[in-house]
């Protein structure tokens, strides 16, 4: 079976060393199989993301050299196809709306000692709108209060085949969807969640092998839940590390990380980065912009 990989950046900022490490990885897995690499924006949160970094990102990939095949999968694109997924799960009954702020959710867990977090570190739903009766739903609706939808992840995990596994590196790993509790799959301010549009992509690309960090690796639970319940093909996976800067801290746009346009800049070229995000995944610091901390070349 030939392999398919892809890079799957969200448009909500330049890309740095992080996304071309991750972007070099899917391309290099597939390229070296003699597979295909394409590439998707993740454009689905209207709040976060803009379009002049969707420019920038195909602009950057290709100063970097990559190619991918065929044509861009953009997901804004495509939502009466999450919304078709989501109805398949909501005529099973394994979604219900939740009327929840976040105010409303926070204070129902100060009220419960050790609520527990989902493996991404927020807190798991405490359930409040899951009993609602059908009439309270719709009156609620009809007064056009705000929802989200949540997955049953009870009636969920009962529905598909118990358990699951995911395939890394040749082993299986057990999924415990469970942990996340009952997941956002729509959220009030956009129209599907990453977990049903990745899963949602990554079954219509025909993905085999999805590359991403392994800050993501508890996420692929859900998504292997995702995937039973909808009737997808399981790819395989392989979470890489993630690029940290020098004091061994993960490289994020908040703390001002150069991104490739910076470094583009400042005269740094595409083989440097290639070099670069090759030594980053062993932990030597990224480059800076400005040459500060720019690798002396003997
Ligand atoms: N869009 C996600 C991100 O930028 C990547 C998701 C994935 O690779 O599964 O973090």
């Amino acid at each position: 079976m030939s392999i398919v990989t892809r890079f799957a950046p969200s448009p909500t900022g330049y890309l740095h060393l992080g996304h071309a490490h991750a972007a070099l990885f899917a391309h290099g897995r597939a390229r070296e199989a003699g597979g295909r690499f394409l590439l998707r924006l993740e454009d689905i949160d209207p709040g976060r993301c803009r379009p002049e970094y969707a420019d920038a990102i195909l602009d950057d990939l290709a100063w970097l050299g990559l190619t991918w095949d065929g044509p861009v999968r953009v997901q804004s694109h495509h939502l009466p196809e999450y919304a078709a997924a989501l109805d398949r799960l909501a005529a099973r009954g394994l979604l219900y709306p939740c009327f929840c702020t976040r105010a409303d959710i926070m204070r129902e867990i100060s009220l419960s000692a050790g609520a527990p977090h989902a493996p991404d570190g927020t807190p798991v739903y405490p359930g409040l709108c899951r009993g609602l009766s059908e009439d309270e739903r719709q009156s609620r609706i009809a007064a056009g209060t705000p929802y989200a939808l949540r997955l049953d992840m009870a009636a969920a995990t009962a529905a598909a085949p118990h358990p699951l596994h995911f395939e890394e590196a040749g082993a299986q790993h057990r999924c415990r969807p469970e942990r996340f509790g009952d997941v956002v799959l729509a959220r009030k301010d956009a129209p599907a969640s990453y977990h049903l549009c990745v899963t949602h992509d990554d079954a219509v690309q025909g993905i085999t092998l999805v590359t991403r960090g392994e800050d993501l690796r508890p996420a692929t639970d859900l998504h292997r839940l995702l995937q039973a319940l909808l009737g997808w093909p399981a790819p395989c996976y392989a979470h890489h590390p993630l690029l940290t800067d020098a004091s061994g801290r993960r490289l994020a746009k908040r703390d001002g990380v150069a991104t490739l346009r910076d470094l583009r800049a400042s005269g740094v070229t595409p083989a440097e980065v290639w070099q670069q995000a090759e030594k980053g995944r062993r932990g030597a610091p990224p480059l800076d912009p400005a040459g500060a901390r720019r690798p002396q070349t003997p």
